[in-house]
């Protein structure tokens, strides 16, 4: 099992000692590359540009096998002596950002001001800084690593870049383990996935004339009131469940009675049980906003309808609590002297571990903040620190010699 000692150990190593070196020194360029990506656009099904700014990245730094799937996921090796199976570092490409969002980074000192900047421009620089260092310092781990950019992880790519990965026959038998870097920071690391449904939810009438046609149902009324009711629902504290009612839309013009209205409703929680109830409880308040329209309209000619459409599913999944990833990452931290604090979020890592895999997600160093905002920003200060704490892990899940 991976100690302290063993990290001292691999730490230690010369060849570690000037990989750490190198990510030291290298701050400059890495704020360079951090600005070029954010300033690339990468909305959800999006990032074909990203991809091939990181393709060409992978070959520059000398990966081998550098490839892209037919999503854009972008894959680099870094090969050992033994196959199989290899230990996998991802970072997301996408952002929550529609094209046409103004991408323009700015520094100040050693903050960067930009959309994604942190989420996840920083995440993806961290996995190519290390893989940069590692090859430069030529170490050879005790299995291969697998860098790997993916594609959608946010809102409606609902994990779809990962989920290729782990359902392809090459790449799911390959990683026996993944580190998922996304965002900034050091103090946590992720032992529960977040379990989470999302819902496009929409009524459907006959619309009409708002003078002539003035009786009819009106959609966005009904949304209205089903949205009311669900949102006065009661939800637990542990295990954590929340709630969103995300965005609203409907209507032509303010003298029509709309034909539909629609809304998108997110569901989280720690319990695939309270999960369950939630969604129940979503359905019976478009139900009962329903069954106040006159039955005339719901059974008529001009009916009145609702439809519920999943638009996203991410699986609930816990770490057990002897996953040697923990023990890793732990150790490491004891090392750094970090005092990190496991955390319950939904990232990438929902995909390995609901496979029963073990995977965990931390931060790529420095500070950030306003994330999915314009606002957002990412503080360079002490990147370094994460940059080795992942090539520490790294390591120590590969094992290495001198
Ligand atoms: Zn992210």
């Amino acid at each position: 099992m991976p100690s302290q000692q063993e990290i001292a150990r691999i730490a230690e190593m010369r060849a570690v000692h000037s990989a750490l070196l190198f990510l030291h020194n290298q701050e400059m360029e890495f704020r360079r590359w951090q600005r070029e990506l954010a300033e690339i656009p990468a909305p959800p099904f999006g990032e074909a540009a990203r991809s091939e700014w990181l393709e060409a990245r992978f070959v520059a730094a000398d990966l081998e096998d550098v490839q892209r799937d037919e999503l854009g996921n972008v894959f680099g090796i870094l090969k050992a002596q033994s196959a199989q199976p290899l230990v996998g570092v991802s970072a997301h490409l996408d952002t929550v950002f529609p094209l046409g969002t103004h991408l323009e980074a700015r520094e100040d000192g050693n903050r960067i001001f930009a959309p994604g900047i942190s989420d996840n421009a920083a995440g993806v620089v961290a996995m190519l800084a290390v893989a940069s260092a590692l090859k430069r310092a030529e170490l050879r781990p005790a299995c291969g690593i697998v860098f790997i950019g993916n594609v959608g992880e946010e809102g409606e790519g609902n994990l779809r870049g990962m989920r290729q990965i782990f359902s392809s026959k090459r790449w799911s038998q390959a990683i026996g383990t993944l580190l998922v870097v996304d965002g900034a920071g050091t103090d946590t690391y992720v032992t529960q996935a977040l379990g989470s449904r999302r819902f496009e939810v929409t009524f459907r009438g006959p619309g009409g004339h708002s003078w002539s046609d003035f009786g009819v149902p009106n959609p966005i009324v009904l949304l209205s009131r089903a949205l009311a009711r669900f949102s006065d629902v009661a939800t637990p504290e542990n295990p954590r469940t929340t709630f969103n009612i995300g965005v609203v839309h409907g209507g032509t013009s303010v003298n029509s009675i709309p034909e539909s209205a629609t809304a998108r409703v997110d569901l989280r929680s720690a319990s695939g049980e309270e999960l369950q109830k939630l969604e129940e409880r979503l359905r019976e308040c478009m139900n009962e906003a329903w069954t106040e329209v006159p039955v005339v309209f719901r059974a008529g000619e001009a009916k009145v309808r609702f439809t519920i459409e999943p638009i996203g599913d991410r699986p609930a999944a816990e770490l057990p609590p002897e996953a040697r990833i923990l023990k890793i990452v732990r150790a490491v931290d004891a090392h750094l002297r970090i005092k990190s604090i496991p955390r319950l979020a939904s990232t990438d890592a929902n995909v390995p571990l609901s496979l029963g895999k073990e995977a965990t997600t931390i931060g790529a160093g420095g500070d950030g903040g306003g994330a999915h905002t314009l606002r957002e920003w990412f503080d360079c200060t002490n990147r370094d620190l994460g940059l080795k704490r992942i090539l520490l892990i790294l390591l120590a899940l590969t094992g290495v010699h001198e």
